[in-house]
């Protein structure tokens, strides 16, 4: 994806009102994307970077706020859990040395 930057580009100033619509609409098009993701039924996934199969982990995502949580199934790749694993080993190992 390309960000096309305007150089130069004037900020207009926006009433407290606006900022609070468009708080609310950002807010409606997470809650639009959540139910989305929930509804999608899980597809099978390879790791772009290792090939292997994905696994999944049940998750619930909520809006501060709301009542209505998502559950969402996320995709996860062992060899990135491998390599959160490593990077925990490396600052245990790190702490240590204090
Ligand atoms: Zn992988």
């Amino acid at each position: 994806m390309k960000i096309q930057s305007t150089p130069n580009q004037v900020v207009p100033s926006v009433s407290p009102d606006l900022i609070y619509q468009d708080r609310g609409q950002l807010k409606q098009a997470i809650k639009d994307f959540l139910q989305a993701a929930a509804a999608t039924p899980p597809v099978r996934l390879t790791c772009p970077r290792c090939g292997q199969p994905m696994r999944y982990v049940d998750t619930i995502f909520w809006l501060y706020g709301e009542e209505r949580s998502f559950p969402i199934r996320l995709p996860q790749c062992p060899c990135a859990a491998e390599i959160s694993e490593l990077a925990q080993a490396a600052g245990d190992a790190l702490s240590k040395l204090d």
